[in-house]
C-alpha cells in the first residue's frame, strides 16, 4: 500500500546525551512513521567532527532503545558519507553553482544584513573565480549562489510556506574552509539517498528546509514532506539543546518522560497505560493525532 512507502527519520547530532527536546523530536517522528506503518530510520549527524563528543552517539542509541524507540535498517553515520558529499559538491561546482568564499564571520556580520536565520551573506565573493583564489592553502569555503528564486514547501502543520531565498536567507556554505561539509549539504544528500519521504523535526530548522529544498531542486532530488514540531524551551524561554547543557533524559525510568513528551506534542495522555513500555507504545501508535500538535 501507499503507506508502506513511508520512510521517516530521526537525525541527532552526537554533541551530548539525548535531552528532552530531542526526545520530543524522536517521539514525534517515530509516531508519525509508525502510525503510517512506515519505517523509522536513525542517522547520526556526526559530520561536524570538532563538535562531536566521544561516546555520545552510542549513548543516544542506547537511550533510544531504553525508551523503546527501535529503529529500522542500519544506523547511518554521516562521518562515513564524505565521499558522497564530495561527489555532490563537485557536481554543483562543475555546474557553476558554487564559488569560493574567503569572508570571515566578522566580515559577514559587518557587511551583511541581519536576516531571520543569521546574517544574509552580502555577496562579497560572488564574482571571484576559483582562479583568483589561492586554492593551495585551502582557506576558503564553498558557497552556493542562490539565484533569484521563491522557494516553497508544504508543512504538515504550518501549511504552504514560501520565502525569497536570495533576499531573505542568501548564499550559504556547503563546505567550510576547514574542509567540513555543512549540515545543509549532508542532510539534502542523505535524505535523498535514504529515500526519506517524511522529515519530522524541530521548528528551529524551518529556515534550513528552504535551503535544503533549493539543493533538492538543483540536484533533481525528490522532495520529502515536512513537519516542523514545536520546540521544548527551558524556563528562560531558550531552546533546549545539548549545547546549552539541557538536562539529559533518564533512561532508568522512561515512562514519565515519554508521557511528558507526548503531552508536549498535544496528545491526551490521561488514558495512556502506565504499566510498561510495550503497552504504552501500542497505545501511543493507535492514539497518535498529529493534528493535535500545538503550533508554536
Ligand atoms: N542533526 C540535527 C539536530 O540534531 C537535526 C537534523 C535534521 O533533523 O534534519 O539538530
Ligand atoms: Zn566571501
Amino acid at each position: 500500500s501507499r503507506n508502506n512507502a513511508y520512510r521517516g527519520r530521526f537525525a541527532p547530532s552526537p554533541t551530548g546525551p539525548l535531552h528532552f527536546g530531542s526526545l520530543v523530536t524522536a517521539v514525534g517522528s517515530y509516531l508519525e512513521a509508525k502510525s503510517h506503518q512506515g519505517k523509522w530510520l536513525v542517522r547520526i549527524e556526526d559530520v561536524d567532527t570538532p563538535r562531536v563528543i566521544k561516546g555520545a552517539a552510542d549513548d543516544i542509541l542506547r537511550t533510544l532503545e531504553a525508551f523503546g524507540l527501535y529503529w529500522d535498517e542500519t544506523v547511518v553515520y554521516q562521518s562515513k558519507r564524505t565521499a558522497a558529499y564530495q561527489e555532490t559538491l563537485d557536481n554543483l561546482q562543475q555546474k557553476d553553482w558554487l564559488y569560493p568564499c574567503t569572508c570571515s564571520r566578522q566580515q559577514i556580520a559587518a557587511h551583511g544584513r541581519p536576516g531571520q536565520d543569521g546574517f544574509i551573506y552580502p555577496g562579497t565573493c560572488r564574482q571571484t573565480g576559483i582562479n583568483e583564489t589561492d586554492t593551495s592553502n585551502h582557506c576558503f569555503a564553498w558557497r552556493i549562489h542562490t539565484r533569484e528564486q521563491i522557494i516553497q514547501f508544504h508543512d504538515l502543520l504550518r501549511g504552504q510556506l514560501q520565502l525569497d531565498l536570495p533576499n531573505e536567507l542568501g548564499d550559504f556554505v556547503l563546505c567550510r574552509s576547514d574542509g567540513i561539509f555543512t549540515y545543509q549539504l549532508a542532510v539534502a544528500v542523505d535524505d535523498a539517498w535514504q529515500r526519506v519521504t517524511h522529515v519530522v523535526r524541530g521548528t528551529d530548522l524551518l529556515f534550513s528546509t528552504f535551503r535544503q529544498r533549493y539543493l533538492q531542486q538543483l540536484l533533481g532530488y525528490v522532495t520529502p514532506t515536512y513537519c516542523h514540531l514545536p520546540l521544548a524551551l527551558d524556563s528562560q524561554g531558550k531552546k533546549l539543546s545539548k549545547r546549552t547543557h539541557a538536562f539529559p533524559v533518564s533512561a532508568a525510568d522512561p515512562l514519565p518522560t515519554l508521557l511528558a513528551a507526548l503531552a508536549f506534542l498535544g496528545q491526551d495522555v490521561s488514558n495512556a497505560p502506565r504499566d510498561n513500555i510495550e503497552t504504552f507504545w501500542q497505545w501511543a501508535r493507535l492514539h497518535w493525532q498529529w493534528d493535535k500538535i500545538p503550533l508554536v
